[in-house]
């Protein structure tokens, strides 16, 4: 792996595809152990999670749907509260639901989400992150399926960007240590 150079900043190596897929393939099966007699719907989180949900569907051997789904926010029209809907994610009423992020790091967006997820009456719902950053989250929401706890640094590649860009990188990279603390 070399440096690789996205808008004005440099990021350095960090995780081979190894260790991605070995991480991946851990949660395939922790996932399954908890879910093969049910029929989960992975609802992956748009635009991050692509690939993460794409390589985990390949490692999951049950029987499962799969939708994708963004997280939109528009102004009510009769309340000045902001209303936040699951776009596309289609009807998820008595379905046992996996939500699939890609990593998660204050935790605000997951929190959102949720929300949402609870007025949709689904049966269940767990939640998945590739990535969490221990020292980042401020919420106690808990995340029951975790591929890689990683330090407070800010991540590229496989499906991760920075303002657009490297998100088809097939490894992980961080900010140069120089730029990062
Ligand atoms: P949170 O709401 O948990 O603070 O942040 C969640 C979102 O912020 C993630 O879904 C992701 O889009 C973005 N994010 C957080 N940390 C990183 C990172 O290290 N790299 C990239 N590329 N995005 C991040
Ligand atoms: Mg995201």
């Amino acid at each position: 792996m070399n440096m690789v150079k996205l808008h004005d900043l440099e990021f350095e190596p960090y995780l081979d595809q190894k260790t991605i897929a070995s991480s991946v393939k851990t949660v395939a099966e922790r996932i399954y152990a908890d879910y093969h007699t049910k029929t989960p719907v992975f609802l992956g989180i748009l635009n991050g999670s692509f690939m993460f949900l794409s390589d985990l569907m390949k490692y999951y051997e049950g029987d499962c749907e799969i939708s994708f789904t963004k997280l939109s926010s528009y102004e009510g029209t009769s309340s000045t509260k902001n209303i936040n809907t699951l776009l596309g994610a289609g009807k998820l009423e008595g379905k046992d639901v996996i939500v699939v992020e890609d990593i998660v790091d204050t935790g605000h967006t997951l929190e959102h989400i949720i929300e949402v997820l609870k007025s949709e009456n689904v049966a269940s719902y767990s939640i998945a992150s590739l990535f969490f950053k221990p020292e980042a989250y401020q919420k106690s929401l808990p995340i029951d399926y975790i591929g890689l706890e990683i330090p407070n640094r800010f991540i590229v590649g496989y499906g991760l960007d920075y303002n657009g860009l490297g998100r088809n990188l097939s490894e992980i990279y961080q900010l140069k240590s120089s730029l990062n603390d």
